[in-house]
């Protein structure tokens, strides 16, 4: 919801004025001064939006605002040109509405075109949301991570590395929905409360990182090269529920620079729907964007959500620091998922990020069955996984 600045206005009245917390709004208004905001400038105030009212016999301001439980002044901050003392029956007011709704629903089918227009709404309604683009898919879909808070410990989160496990990309987004909504209205999740990580934590989420591998698996193959491509390596056949790789047949979680060779001596040697882990580490641009990323990040743990199996793979060689363990074991207490500390697979991000980082680093296999798993799924892995999220903010 915009607003234009009045005479005498400041941001820490429109706090006041909306019940939203201040940082809230300077971060949704980066381009404003907040200590001298000009007349007529437009803030915008996250957590709202305007409804249109119009006014019948007998309204007043203070009947609308008391019905409403808003405040008058709200009302004549978003509605300047109109005289409280001369409402016309038939006129049309604007009337903030506090956002309290999630925009976002998981559980539905959720490849890169639900993703874009549900970030797109999600941007709108809490503009100090940080968006940037860290590459491109091989088909040029746009590589996107969000950043939300301000705090010095960076948590990441990345979903979809595997495309059959498309999922993971609805939980994540549905949890970041009610995370935004916990924090413009001051709510608790599960008893926590929320507002204080906005200032001791930045969010990092790369929500889907293969995302044409995504819309193969549910649209099918596409127009044209690429999706000629993708059936040649289905042998032909037209399901593609089994495709984890992206949409040339590499593995992206078996791309990277640690102990790749070995993996790749008892891996597919062509591209393939998985497995195959390409002909070198690192030749794909999603993983090239998350290797960057995770550079440019320093990231104080990193967790990479897939399906299936209920688990949590948390070490790599020896290389995990100490505090894996006690993080791993907080993610069991409150989801009931089994940490593993070794298994016999390598060249995964969470493997390369231990090895290079020393940092916690996480696989987390949301859900029991075979990929992709049904919808049918999604409200008790939703359920489960939101304490393991809620943990990789406060451990
Ligand atoms: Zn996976």
């Amino acid at each position: 919801m915009d607003v234009k600045v009045r005479s005498g206005d400041t941001l820490w009245y429109y706090s006041n004025l909306f019940n939203v917390p201040l940082d809230l709004i300077i971060d949704s208004n980066p381009q404003a001064d907040p200590s001298s905001l000009q007349i007529g400038q437009t803030i915008r105030i996250p957590g709202y939006e305007t409804s249109q009212y119009r006014i019948q016999s007998g309204d007043t301001f203070w009947k609308i605002a008391s019905e409403r439980r808003i405040s008058l002044d709200a009302i004549a901050l978003l509605n300047p040109s109109v005289n409280p003392r001369m409402l016309q029956i038939g006129q049309v007011l604007f009337l903030p509405v506090q956002v309290t709704y999630r925009v976002v629903d998981g559980n539905r089918p959720y490849d890169f075109n639900v993703l874009t227009t549900d970030l797109n709404e999600l941007y709108e309604l809490y503009p100090f949301v940080r968006r940037e683009t860290i590459g491109s898919s091989v088909m040029g879909k746009d590589l996107v991570e969000l950043q939300i808070g301000r705090g010095p410990k960076v948590v990441h989160w990345n979903g979809s590395f595997h495309a059959n496990e498309w999922i993971t990309t609805a939980v994540i987004m549905q949890f970041l929905n009610d995370y935004l909504l916990a924090l413009t209205n001051k709510e608790t999740i599960r008893g926590l409360e929320i507002a204080p990580f906005y200032n001791e934590v930045t969010l990092s989420i790369v929500p889907m990182v293969d995302p044409d591998g995504v819309d193969l698996v549910l649209n099918g193959p596409p127009e044209g090269e690429f999706g000629e491509l993708a059936l040649t390596i289905n042998d032909g056949n037209t399901d593609f529920s089994g495709w984890k790789a992206n949409i040339r047949g590499v593995d992206l979680n078996n791309q990277y620079p640690a102990k790749w060779e070995v993996d790749a001596a008892r891996k597919p040697t062509s591209p393939a729907p998985r497995d195959f882990p390409g002909y070198q580490p690192l030749t794909e641009p999603e993983t090239v964007a998350m290797a960057e990323l995770a550079g440019a990040r320093n990231f104080e743990k990193m967790l990479a959500f897939h399906t299936q199996g209920e688990v949590i793979y948390w070490g790599y060689e020896g290389l995990e620091p100490p505090r894996s363990m006690t993080i791993v074991n907080e993610f069991e207490r409150v989801s009931g998922y089994k940490p593993i500390r070794y298994v016999d697979s390598f060249s995964g991000y969470k493997d390369w990020f231990i090895q290079d980082f020393r940092q916690p680093g996480f696989t987390v296999e949301l859900g029991l069955g075979v990929n992709p798993l049904p919808l049918e799924q999604f409200d008790e892995i939703y359920q489960e996984t939101i304490g393991i999220f809620l943990a990789s903010l406060y451990m």
